[in-house]
């Protein structure tokens, strides 16, 4: 389920004002940032206001990546399908 402070009329203003090459660009800059965020979180340097922020920058990247590729349902899918998987793992006592 979508958060919904994601406002699709928003996001789909800015795919057509930036442009789809121009997200995507910015989503891989995005995870990025969230990936030197957690990093540092791992090193002893945690940041929560801070990764926070670069976790809602992906979240609006990705949904703005769901929205240009028509996705959004087999996103869903697969996320059902993953956790229920991870569930059985887990059950199992698998690593
Ligand atoms: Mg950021």
């Amino acid at each position: 389920m979508d958060n919904i402070l994601l406002d699709n009329d928003i996001i789909d203003r800015a795919i057509k004002h930036y442009g789809e090459r121009q997200r995507i660009n910015q989503t891989i800059e995005e995870l990025g940032e969230l990936i030197v965020a957690l990093s540092k979180s791992i090193r002893g340097f945690a940041n929560k206001p801070h990764i926070a922020e670069e976790i809602a920058d992906v979240e609006i990247m990705l949904h703005s990546i769901k929205r240009m590729l028509d996705l959004d349902f087999f996103v869903d899918m697969e996320i059902h399908h993953k956790l229920e998987r991870l569930t059985e793992k887990m059950k199992r006592g698998e690593i």
